[in-house]
């Protein structure tokens, strides 16, 4: 007798209608608070109900391999615990079936060789060990600006949101690339931290209110023509004036690379690496979401090349990429402009590409692919950084090919101080120990450069002091001290000063 077979069916949400709208909040995470902020006006904009899930903690590690499979990725892990002991707190409150109608979670989702693409299957998982199979789950495709109503109609993702979330993205990283520049040479302890949390509560404001323009191609022109974005930045920029700073410090500059979710986290899921570096006296270079969404901007480009002798209209297909892509940094652009240029301008792409070419082929996908060998060298290479540290999830296959390259990279750049780190998630102090082996070095350099400016341009601590008192803006954290060919910042601040316009190594 032939036995029945069960097929494997995929995921299917049950419809999310338009009438729910009103009474159910759309759950979000992954990114930092201020983006998730900004995120979250950008939903309330178009009348929906929608908060980030709590920051990341332990516990939800513990939550997440309980529950999923335990050979998956630590930030698989992380994420599906953190919904896990959401959901766990909200069915403890108001009882299952109250849980499973009045949420639905939304999340990022890709194809590909890493487990990014399969997210919601370890999320699937957790929700059938919860019992609540009927929980509701989206998918915002990073490459589909435009995806249309989600059956029943709860949940458009069109290019209202889509813009909204981009725009909400660049202008979270110009705020974090500000709190970063500025918290390490703070002269009052905690004033960056409370100007952050009201320039982040003045930008969700603006995008809850942003208007409402034009449908797919007119919403898309309007968000690029439009100057109410810079406008309220150049508002924001004026909290940031007020922010006094001393950059006297002498501190190394450490640039965070990594894999996408744990370089961009900030809490226990990294184990609040950015923060600890600070504690340890370094000045963080954050990584900007941006760069990412750059990296998917311009990586069909290398495709289409491979195309060009079967199809003519693959060069009309690249020059509108690259219009746009010149559109997409040209509003980053206007966004750091209306910070004095103070935040990082974004790397090129090509150059990362053509840096890490030799160690890791640009056609590897998966992860951050081959940014993460070009961004450590891009570094090296600027002298924009004094050391890289690497967040390598445990378990991640692409993140482990980046750092096995990067033993070749380090073989040919030795004097490159790269750190990477294994985040498991439960321990932190194999971790962080290895990181301050590699922190220690990049001290000693960072004093030495700052040893080097002042010997050649014959400056001391009084006489810059002096320069201060008749130029107050030079205290301010929106004055921009420009990269005179020094990494960490106390350098180029003194060479700055001094007038040196050719660079440490002219
Ligand atoms: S890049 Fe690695 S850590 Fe990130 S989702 Fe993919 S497999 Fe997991």
């Amino acid at each position: 007798m032939a036995t029945a077979v069960t097929h494997y069916t995929s995921y299917k949400a049950r419809p999310f209608t338009r009438e729910e709208r009103e009474k159910v909040t759309i759950l979000f995470g992954g990114l930092t608070w201020k983006h998730e902020r900004l995120v979250q006006g950008v939903m309330k904009n178009l009348n929906y109900n929608a908060k980030p899930l709590p920051n990341i903690s332990r516990a939800d590690l513990d939550a997440g391999k309980e529950l999923i499979d335990t050979g998956a990725c630590c930030p698989t892990i992380f994420t599906t615990g953190n919904l896990v002991n959401f959901l766990k707190s909200e069915v403890a409150a108001t009882g299952k079936q109250a849980t499973i109608d009045n949420y639905v979670f939304l999340t990022a989702g890709a194809c590909g060789p890493c487990r990014f693409g399969q997210y919601h299957e370890s999320y699937e998982m957790a929700l059938d060990g919860m019992g609540l199979k009927d929980f509701r789950l989206f998918l915002l495709a990073q490459d589909q600006l435009d995806q249309g109503k989600e059956k029943g109609g709860g949940l458009e993702i069109n290019m209202h949101l889509s813009l909204g979330i981009v725009w909400a993205i660049l202008c979270g990283d110009i705020l974090t690339d500000m709190e970063y520049l500025t918290r390490p040479y703070e002269v009052t302890p905690g004033q960056t931290d409370k100007v952050l949390q009201e320039s982040a509560e003045y930008l969700y404001e603006i995008f809850r209110k942003r208007p409402i323009h034009g449908k797919k191609l007119g919403a898309l022109a309007w968000h690029f023509a439009t100057g109410y974005f810079a406008d309220a930045m150049r508002h924001v920029r004026k909290m940031w004036d007020k922010v006094e700073v001393n950059r006297l410090q002498v501190k190394p500059k450490t640039k965070i690379t990594g894999e996408f979710w744990l370089q961009t986290h900030e809490g226990d899921g990294n184990y609040n690496i950015k923060r600890w570096l600070e504690q340890e006296g370094a000045e963080v270079m954050p990584p900007p979401v941006a760069v990412w969404l750059g990296y998917l901007l311009h990586t069909p480009i290398w495709r289409l090349e491979k195309k060009k002798d079967k199809d003519r209209r693959v060069g009309l297909k690249i020059a509108m990429i690259k219009a746009f892509e010149r559109l997409y940094v040209g509003t980053y652009n206007r966004f750091r402009k209306a910070f004095g240029n103070v935040p990082y301008e974004l790397p090129d792409q090509e150059e990362l590409k053509d840096l890490a070419l030799p160690f890791y082929h640009y056609e590897l996908r998966g992860g951050e692919g081959h940014m993460l060998v070009g961004k450590a060298l891009h570094a090296y290479k600027h002298k924009k950084a004094n050391m890289v540290c690497e967040l390598s999830p445990y378990s991640c296959m692409p993140n482990t090919m980046s750092v096995g390259a990067m033993a070749n990279v380090q073989g040919r750049y030795p004097d490159l101080l790269y750190a990477p780190i294994e985040i498991k998630g439960d321990a932190e102090v194999h971790a962080l120990s290895r990181c301050q082996m590699i922190l220690t070095e990049a001290k000693k350099r960072s004093q030495s450069e700052f040893v080097e400016a002042m010997a050649k341009t014959g400056l001391t601590p009084e006489k810059i002091r002096q320069i201060e008192a008749k130029r107050p803006e030079l205290k301010r954290a929106t004055y921009r001290v420009p990269h005179l060919g020094y990494a960490s910042t106390a350098a180029n601040y003194v060479l700055h000063l001094a007038g040196n316009k050719n660079g440490a190594h002219a």
